[in-house]
């Protein structure tokens, strides 16, 4: 058995959340809705003292601060592709010295996802 593998966990959340956007053209993105959102996430790293990547009710802990907000607050501007690169670089910071990467997928309908990959550089 290896000393230190390297493992991913998954975990899917779902949040209702309000957002609005501020596109340059005729949308009704440009006024403030809804959305059930589906977040997928997927943290790969070495696993610490407990034997975990990271626990996963932390994961969840994370995504759920934005559960009914007005995404807005934390994310501008809020495109899905833009919170999936927030969530990705909150949740490394969880457990920044056993993850290797971050994948979050934003679901904004059940037909449209966005998705991102961080991988810190190893100059970091
Ligand atoms: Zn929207």
């Amino acid at each position: 058995m290896s000393e230190n593998p390297i493992v991913t966990v998954y975990k899917v959340i779902s949040i209702s959340s309000a957002h609005e956007l501020c596109l340059p053209y005729e949308s009704k993105c440009n006024q403030i809705h809804g959305h059930n959102w589906k977040i997928e996430t997927w943290l790969t790293g070495k696993l610490n003292e407990s034997k975990m990547v990271v626990d996963f009710t932390i994961i969840k802990r994370e995504v759920m601060k934005l559960d009914h907000t007005n995404i807005n607050s934390y994310v501008e501007p809020s495109t899905a592709e833009n919170i999936a690169v927030y969530l990705a670089q909150k949740l490394y910071q969880l457990e920044p010295t056993n993850l290797v990467k971050v994948k979050v997928r934003v679901w904004e309908t059940e037909t449209s996802y966005a998705e991102y990959e961080y991988v810190p550089s190893s100059q970091e």
